[in-house]
Parts: C-alpha cells; structure tokens; sequence
C-alpha cells in the first residue's frame, strides 16, 4: 500500500481522475463518475448545460444542480479543466497546463501541449525578470478555409 500525499500528480485518464478525487478524499458518487466519464469520453469544453443535456440523452438521469455542484467541486480541486469564458463557463477533462486552439468560426477550443523553446523562454525572463514556471498559450484561427464556408452551416437554432 502506498500513500502518496502528491496531490498534483498529472491526470492523465480517466482512471487518474478517479483516483485523485480519492486521494483528495472525494466521494465518487455515480453522478460525479458520469461527468467524468462524459469529459474524457467528450475531450470538448463543454458548458454546464452542454453536460447536462448530454447524460439526460444518454439516459443517466442527474439533475442540474447536480451538475453544476459536481463541476464546481472537480474544477476547484483541480481534477477537471474550467474556462471562463464571456458567455459561460466552460468545462474540460485536462486538468494540467495546456494551451488552446481558439476556432473563430466553429467556436469550439481545441487543447493543444505546446512546448517553447528554452531559449525563448530565457528570453523572455530576462525581459521582464519573471522566473516562469508554467505557461498556456492561446492561438486564434479559422477550422475551415474562407471559401469553403458554405452558407447554411449552424442556421439550426
Ligand atoms: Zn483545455
């Protein structure tokens, strides 16, 4: 039996979510094991509602205050990924350092691990005399090509 008090070992599937909230003494309720399994199963950023709607259609009944008790509690113990974002919050399964690909037009954020150059980085520090220590980098671009943007596409309300 080991005891590991390390409470910021990386999360890297699904199992390591689970075992992390053990190790921060958690309870893995059946809901809070559904929106797990949803995150790693999604790997969006997904609202909220988004994960609600999505367990109620797969038949694995939660309520919203459920939802939004559980997401609080995994994101503030650092288990899952939250975004603020202008028009919500926003939810995701990869809880260490990341950066994220922003689509303009899709809206959708992909996660992306972006390693900078060391000597980028000296650079950087000895600008502003920062030690860095942990960095995520925002990119903004379009998924599709101008041309190939077909008019129709998300007219559905
Ligand atoms: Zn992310």
């Amino acid at each position: 039996m080991q005891k590991n008090p390390v409470s910021n070992k990386p999360i890297q599937s699904l199992e390591d979510a689970l075992e992390q909230c053990q190790t921060l003494g958690m309870r893995v309720s059946r809901q809070r094991r559904f929106i797990l399994e949803l995150l790693w199963d999604a790997k969006e950023h997904l609202s909220a509602r988004e994960i609600y709607d999505r367990l109620n259609q797969q038949g694995k009944a939660i309520g919203h205050t459920s939802v939004y008790q559980n997401l609080e509690a995994l994101s503030s113990n650092g288990i899952i990924e939250c975004i603020e974002r202008c028009d919500g919050r926003l939810y995701g399964n990869i809880s260490d350092s990341h950066s994220h690909i922003n689509c303009l037009d899709t809206n959708q954020i992909l996660d992306v691990h972006v390693t900078l150059p060391a000597e980028l980085i000296a650079e950087i520090e000895t600008q502003t005399g920062v030690k860095i220590t942990d960095y995520s980098i925002n990119f903004y671009g379009y998924r599709n090509q101008s041309e190939d943007r077909e008019q129709g596409v998300g007219s559905r309300e």
